[in-house]
């Protein structure tokens, strides 16, 4: 244990008369500590045609050598009992534990900070997430960069007939290039927004006339609960796809720094299978699910296929 401070003496505490130095005890590590991203200053994963995720910063950043930031799970649990001299695998049962049972302020004691570009169609989506911090490029403040979302032929898909929120399986090409060509009809508006806003018009009233492809970028910075939160909704088959990239992008990115919680996510939440009380009375009795309902007939049928049934 060093002091740290300054010219205080040693009695001075918090709450000492305002304008009197109060000493601070810096508490030496027990043992080595090491950086969570190995001293690097991001690591990025490039995302369609012009969009990134990059992870540019974690809460806990320097974790004890030998051990993972799940460890930051483990302290925030344990803090009425102190850490002791519990093991490894002790740890990694209790993560396991407090996600299961859905013990989740732990899980906030982690903290991710990504800087995302992305198209602003998927941003829209993405911003309903309230639990995470944002700061969004100003398309007030600058001139917006010339980037637009343009999908790959093959990656056009049709309507799909059965979800009304969704698209299944790709178009045909000559409908897919046509729709690429309305998309380019589109960007060609970059230019006149460039030239109305040299004459004079505001930037914040000239990006009214851009498309919704066109690309924004933001900070945004979430805890590892409600990150797992977005993750299970947005890796989700049920997302649009444009947004499933970067879910899963995210997920690479942050699964090395929590591989206990990351394991334990993808076998409690990501994974599982949730039945409700007449599905399981289904199961239980093998007759039908009591319900005329077509949507939850078929989401039980999806169900039933997962399980083997
Ligand atoms: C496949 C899919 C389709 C969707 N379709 C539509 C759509 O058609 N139209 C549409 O408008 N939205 C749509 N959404 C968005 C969806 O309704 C949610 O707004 C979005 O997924 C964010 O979820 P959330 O509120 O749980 O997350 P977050 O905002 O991250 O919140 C996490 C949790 O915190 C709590 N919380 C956060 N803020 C509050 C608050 N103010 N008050 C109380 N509790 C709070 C809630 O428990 C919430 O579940 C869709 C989402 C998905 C994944």
């Amino acid at each position: 244990m060093t002091e740290a401070s300054t010219n205080a003496s040693s009695e001075t505490v918090a709450g000492a008369p305002r304008g009197e130095a109060v000493s601070i005890r810096a508490v030496e590590p027990e043992g080595p500590l090491v950086d969570v991203m190995n001293g690097s200053a991001r690591w990025e994963i490039p995302v369609l045609d012009h969009g990134f995720v990059a992870l540019v910063d974690v809460m806990p950043r320097l974790i004890p050598e030998g051990k993972t930031a799940d460890s930051a799970i483990v302290q925030a649990a344990r803090v009425s009992y102190g850490e002791g001299t519990k093991k490894v695998n002790e740890d990694r049962g209790l993560v396991r534990y407090l996600l299961r049972h859905r013990h989740t302020t732990p899980f906030e004691m982690v903290e991710f900070k990504f800087h995302v570009a992305m198209p602003i169609f998927i941003a829209r989506q993405w911003i309903r997430h309230r639990t995470a911090n944002v700061n969004e490029y100003s398309a007030r403040y600058s001139i917006v960069p010339d980037r637009f979302y343009r999908p790959s032929v093959d990656n056009i898909r049709r309507q799909s007939s059965t979800n009304r929120q969704g698209g299944d399986e790709s178009i045909e090409v000559k409908t897919a290039e046509d729709f690429i060509s309305l998309l380019e009809d589109s960007e060609k508006l970059y230019s006149r927004y460039l030239e109305l806003t040299e004459k004079g018009v505001a930037r914040e009233m000239a990006r009214a006339a851009l498309p919704v492809s066109l690309y924004t970028e933001w900070y945004w910075k979430c805890d590892l609960h409600n990150l797992f939160h977005f993750l299970s909704l947005r890796m989700d088959s049920h997302a649009q796809q444009e947004i499933r990239v970067y879910a899963d992008a995210m997920y690479e990115l942050i699964k090395p720094i929590i591989p206990v919680s990351a394991e334990a996510f993808e076998q409690y939440r990501l994974n599982g299978v949730f039945l409700t009380s007449l599905e399981v009375e289904s199961l239980r009795s093998g007759k039908p699910l009591a319900s005329d309902n077509k949507r939850e007939q078929t989401e039980w049928e999806q169900k039933r296929a997962r399980l083997g049934l």
